[in-house]
């Protein structure tokens, strides 16, 4: 076991890297026998583990302090050779597949594994290269400004993350002049943000056409490795969303108007933000005691939860505070070579530090249950199925509330399914968005914030952005990272949101049954595509007509149930 401040940060040179990968693809050539072959794919496997250590190392660093200047050096060498190291990777998967033991190979890596090599075939080619280093260049930009962000608010300075709590105040002028002081921020840097998308899209859209995609929708979804659904079934599950849940969650916005005794349709986006005439649910303690209370549930909820919650605080394989020049938003990622994983937040002393204790640790979890399967792309599912191990665990933690939340607990469970169910629509939201922005790259940036507007108005048409000018225009979704870092990873979470939903019903029905599957679920790794995934677990599937309501509407029950 190594803790975190003992794991080295380095970079091995580019020019290692491609040597000992030289030698490796030799070896691969000159094996005589079927066994030898297997053994050098063994080999490479660990030479990939070793080499997306080292760079899972420097970003967990950079996002860290993305000011410290070694780190930040490091990360744009990163950027540099990120796409020459695929190129490498891919080389010898060609090897694979053009190998005399291919038929062996197969039958002892599985034919999943294969397939995710042929799908890392199409989505990289050398002649690529120069447009995946742009497109990383452009995140890491879109990064620094946003986790630079200084915002004035009553004259003090604070980044994004920090903003959060502000913009959910109980009291109505601190909200609004929040979400005014982030609009203005925004809009201030709307030409830089705006700019810097543009050119990403055309950077994704020249790579489709050289490619030979008609555009990057289907690329992008390669990418993301979607083996079993494509755009079109994408397309009608949203239909699903748009025509079921939009309309209960207009029920529940009502609702909520009532409880904070404001008249819906004067209500400002601002207001949505507390649930509660007396506030949000307050943890009952600072970061500490959250983490206090997270020991005992994880120790109480079954001895595999404890296991791995000891192993994380004993590691130290977790950032929760936030600080400045620290990137902001929250993820886990897994540190391949020392079988661990880490997790990042910018706790800001309101609910969701809850949310990212139970969120993030449900990934983290995952990744703890399949560290020991020694095929890497077989320890993560697609991240469609890892959204289930978190959104999952979110609910699964609702027994503990009384723990973090003392008397609001109630209120958390209430407002956390409520935000659950009023995610889908904002979900399909950026995910229509972003559709039509790859299939129609040469539009200007007013009218895509022009289209977001129109979708937002279908989707969640409570949203009135009373004083803030930059959200009135459309410019939302600039703040949305995935839009920017990750094209099209936005509907997992809806898809996985529903499942979620549906192991909470299973948890009302028999918490140990429903537990005990959840379990097996985060044991099968990435061993299947997600659809594959889902019938092997007997879990719901989202895109057959007719699911999603019918998870939903158990799930409404469940919040009717607990009215406050
Ligand atoms: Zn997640």
């Amino acid at each position: 076991m190594t803790k975190f401040e003992n794991m080295p940060v380095k970079l091995t040179p580019f020019s290692k890297i491609k040597k000992k990968m030289e030698a490796i693809v030799e070896e691969f050539r000159s094996a005589d026998n079927e066994q030898k072959a297997l053994n050098v794919v063994k080999k490479f496997h660990r030479f990939t583990d070793e080499i997306e250590t080292e760079m899972t190392l420097v970003s967990i660093h950079y996002s860290l302090n993305t000011n410290d200047e070694k780190i930040v050096k490091a990360n744009e060498i990163i950027d540099e050779t990120s796409p020459l190291i695929n190129n490498l990777i891919n080389n010898f998967y060609k090897l694979l597949l053009e190998s005399k033991y291919v038929n062996f190979l197969r039958e002892k890596l599985g034919n999943f594994y294969f397939f995710m090599i042929e799908n890392s075939l199409r989505i990289y080619d050398e002649k690529i290269i120069d447009e995946l280093v742009k497109e990383n260049k452009l995140t890491s930009e879109y990064d620094k400004v946003m986790s630079s962000a200084q915002i004035e608010f009553r004259g003090e300075i604070y980044n994004l993350s920090q903003m959060g709590k502000f913009i959910s105040d109980i009291n109505r002028k601190t909200r609004k002049e929040a979400s005014i002081a982030v609009d203005k921020w925004l809009g201030d840097n709307e030409k830089k943000i705006g700019d810097i998308y543009d050119e990403l899209v055309h950077v994704r859209d020249n790579m489709a056409k050289k490619l030979g995609f008609k555009n990057f929708v289907e690329l992008g979804y390669l990418r993301l490795y979607r083996s079993d659904y494509n755009s079109e079934m994408v397309s009608s599950y949203r239909k699903q969303i748009s025509e079921t849940v939009v309309n209960i969650c207009q029920k529940l916005y009502k609702k909520q108007a009532k409880r904070l005794k404001l008249n819906f349709n004067k209500m400002a986006a601002y207001d949505f933000n507390i649930a509660f005439l007396d506030g949000n649910p307050k943890p009952a303690g600072d970061s500490q005691y959250l983490l206090e209370c997270a020991k005992k549930m994880y120790e109480n909820m079954s001895p595999e939860t404890g296991e791995f919650f000891n192993f994380m605080l004993d590691n130290h394989l977790m950032d929760l505070i936030a600080r400045q020049y620290k990137a902001p938003g929250g993820y886990m990622t897994f540190i391949n070579k020392y079988k661990s994983p880490f997790i990042f937040a910018n706790f800001n002393g309101t609910e969701a530090d809850v949310n990212v204790l139970t969120h993030e640790v449900g990934h983290a979890f995952q990744g703890y249950l399949s560290r020991n399967i020694s095929i890497p792309s077989y320890r993560m599912p697609t991240l469609e199925a890892c959204e289930i191990h978190s959104m999952s665990m979110e609910f699964f933690a609702w027994p503990y509330m009384d723990l973090f939340f003392k008397d609001d607990a109630k209120k958390y469970c209430v407002s956390h399914l409520e935000d659950a169910i009023k995610f889908l629509p904002y979900g399909i939201t950026i995910d229509e968005f972003q559709h039509w922005v790859y299939e129609n790259p040469n539009v200007s940036h007013e009218e895509r914030c022009k289209k977001f507007k129109e979708i937002e108005s279908k989707y969640t048409p409570h949203k009135r952005y009373i004083d803030c000018p930059c959200y009135s225009h459309g410019g939302y979704w600039m703040r949305q990272t995935h839009v920017f870092s990750s094209p099209f990873y936005y509907i997992d979470y809806t898809l996985a949101q529903v499942i979620a939903m549906s192991f909470l019903v299973m948890m009302y029905k028999n918490k140990d049954k429903a537990f005990k599957k959840y379990i097996k679920l985060c044991k099968c790794g990435g061993k299947y595509p997600f659809l594959t995934l889902l019938e092997k677990n007997h879990l719901v599937n989202p895109f057959v007509d007719g699911n999603v309501k019918k998870i939903v509407l158990k799930a409404y029950k469940i919040l009717k149930e607990k009215e406050l």
